[in-house]
């Protein structure tokens, strides 16, 4: 986000340096002059003291100077040094004989006792105030806390957006139709509260977006800031997070002070869950402070009055660790959730995406929104800007269907490993594997076409990979779909028994998600005969990666996995029975994909229908 202009940042050291070079120059200066004896030579001094001129004496035998005082021409006492003393031994008898003169005394170098007591005691700490003032309005400005806030008791450094600022609209979040309507209402209020209120409605408080990372939760409430004319106060869950306990709640309150003061206003605090998690966690010793600043917001959001126009807007992507009395009415009443794009989204987002990239002709962007299931709008941002870099590196000035395509395969499975050294054989055996993917889902039906064969291998340590792709937009999994999934998983390790009679441990990864699938198929999806509709574990994450928490007893648990073990094992057979049967089509396709490296979908599919 962009943030408003500010006094520029210095580093404390630049205080610090400056502060000890005006000391510095005060002492190399100013100081030595003030009390600097005047020079005079020895002789002078000698014919002074004839004179009865001299009335103070100190002989500084180290270093070899004599000073003395005398009046000088308007009877002012004032200092003199001499120059090399000659250090004669008749001087100590001739001073002796001069009664008046204080013989070897100190003769106090300076002529204003008050003006150097002012320079060497009260200079230094005038400036060291100064100093630390300005240190503490540094810290104020760089973390709005600390010692800043020990001393002003909470300034919270929410940042105030207009319009400009941000420079987002609506325009620039593709898809996420329902959560732009359901922001797009709270704008129109604050535009129009008029007629909200001849009806008699009221706004919710506060509208909380919910969804998976990199989905534009963040982009989402910029340009809300974008489109409501109204102040923006934006400020991150992370930043209430305080070193001194009450520090974030005074905070909390002094954000909520300045929205008032500033209403109608937006207030949207990132990452809410920061300060919103469930109170007694049951950690050892509690976390008092976290739990003072969600306190107070409760607090603060109870305490406003919604008619005159402050709207909070929070995101988060773990809704379910907040404290449930964020989310009851009168706070966070309105949950918007900003779900992962479907195939329309997808194709819209890089749409908006691409529009900042120069694109040759001929773009099929439909074609990467359909190989990029599940990928979120980050990701697809992150695709167009491989591309585009891409093109560059090979030295094009358009990015072409080509660059889309290899980027996307970057994102999924990291950049191609050009020099890769991998022996014959073992290349054999990954185009035998992954052949026996892509045969097995081809002669199954209710599995996705097979679009793409590979054994270039990744710097993800991927050898090889079949890419599968659906042709429109899959929400529902049918039984048989899963099944052929299952099977598909295990053809790569089902053709290496056959071909070689022998298995690698290059099937890891397809072994992990089998078992996914079909543990997922047993405990959540009701797919197993034994436990018919049965829920025996609960996603506990549902927007991070989705883990999943036992909740059977320890005997179901063995039988649990007595069942996933059965499906994977009937997977693994059908998948050795479908290639036993074509094992003429293995060796041709496996023998055309180690000639070519990367084999198409059409190309497939025209050698094994031929
Ligand atoms: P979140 O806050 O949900 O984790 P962000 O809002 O920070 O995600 O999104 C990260 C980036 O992804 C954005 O800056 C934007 O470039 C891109 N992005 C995400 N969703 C969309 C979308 N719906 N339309 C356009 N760009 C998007
Ligand atoms: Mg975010
Ligand atoms: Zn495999």
């Amino acid at each position: 986000m962009k943030e408003q202009p500010k006094l520029p940042k210095k580093p404390f050291i630049f205080y610090y340096v400056v502060v000890l070079l005006a000391l510095m120059l005060i002492n190399a200066l100013i100081v030595p002059s003030l009390n600097q004896p005047t020079q005079v030579d020895y002789g002078t001094f000698l014919d002074w003291v004839d004179e009865d001129k001299v009335t103070q004496v100190e002989l500084d035998q180290t270093a070899g100077t004599i000073y003395f005082i005398a009046p000088d021409d308007s009877g002012q006492d004032k200092i003199y040094a001499t120059g090399i003393w000659p250090g004669d031994d008749t001087l100590y008898q001739r001073l002796h004989e001069k009664e008046d003169i204080q013989f070897n005394s100190v003769v106090p170098r300076q002529n204003s006792p008050l003006l150097s007591f002012l320079l060497s005691w009260i200079l230094p700490i005038l400036l060291f105030v100064v100093l630390g003032q300005l240190l503490m309005r540094g810290m104020q400005k760089r973390m709005g806390g600390g010692f800043g806030n020990a001393m002003t008791f909470g300034k919270a450094n929410a940042k105030i957006y207009v319009q400009a600022q941000t420079g987002k609209t609506f325009a620039d979040v593709a898809g996420e139709d329902e959560a732009k309507e359901a922001l797009q209402e709270i704008v129109d209020f604050l535009h129009n509260p008029a007629k909200y209120e001849a009806i008699g409605a009221t706004m919710p408080k506060g509208a909380l977006l919910v969804g998976p990372p990199g989905t534009g939760k963040t982009l989402l409430a910029q340009a809300v800031a974008g489109e409501a004319q109204v102040p923006f106060f934006s400020i991150s869950g992370s930043e209430f997070v305080e070193m001194f306990v009450g520090m974030g709640a005074a905070k909390v309150r002094d954000l909520f002070k300045q929205a008032n003061e500033k209403a109608p206003c937006i207030v949207f605090i990132d990452e809410i869950d920061t300060i919103g998690k469930k109170r007694d966690s049951g950690a050892i010793g509690g976390n008092d402070e976290r739990e003072q600043t969600l306190n107070q917001l409760l607090t603060e959001m109870d305490g406003f009055d919604g008619r005159k126009g402050v709207v909070i807007l929070a995101a988060t992507n773990r809704p379910d660790s907040l404290d449930p009395a964020l989310l009851r009415p009168g706070r966070f009443d309105r949950r918007i959730p900003v779900e992962l794009p479907d195939l329309q989204g997808r194709e819209a987002i890089l749409n908006v995406h691409a529009k900042d990239v120069r694109m040759g002709s001929g773009i099929d962007m439909r074609a990467i929104a359909r190989a990029t299931a599940g990928a979120s709008g980050a990701d697809l941002a992150n695709i167009i800007n491989e591309a585009a870099l891409r093109a560059v590196r090979m030295g094009r000035s358009e990015v072409t269907q080509a660059d889309l395509e290899e980027s996307v395969e970057t994102v999924i499975a990291g950049y191609q490993r050009k020099n890769a050294v991998i022996s014959p054989q073992e290349k054999k055996i990954v185009a035998y594997h992954e052949v026996g993917h892509a045969l097995v889902a081809a002669l199954q039906s209710g599995s996705a076409p097979v679009t793409k064969i590979t054994i270039v291998p990744r710097t993800s340590g991927a050898l090889g990979y079949t890419m599968q792709v659906d042709e429109g937009e899959k929400v529902l999994m049918t039984r048989e779909e899963a099944v052929a999934k299952l099977a598909t998983y295990t053809g790569g390790r089902a053709a290496e028994e056959l071909i070689f009679g022998d298995y690698t441990s290059g099937a890891s990864n397809d072994i992990e998600q089998a078992t996914k699938l079909a543990r997922s198929m047993v405990t959540r999806l009701g797919m197993s005969e034994k436990f018919d509709m049965m829920a025996l574990e609960t996603v506990q994450n549902q927007y991070l990666g989705g883990d999943t928490a036992l909740s059977c007893s320890p005997e179901t648990a063995a039988q649990i996995d007595g069942e996933v073990l059965s499906l994977i094992r009937a997977a693994h057979q059908k998948a050795a029975g479908i290639l036993r049967e074509h094992q003429d089509k293995l060796h041709e396709l496996a023998g055309y994909l180690l000639e070519k490296e990367t084999i198409t979908g059409e190309e497939f599919m025209e050698i094994l229908h031929r």
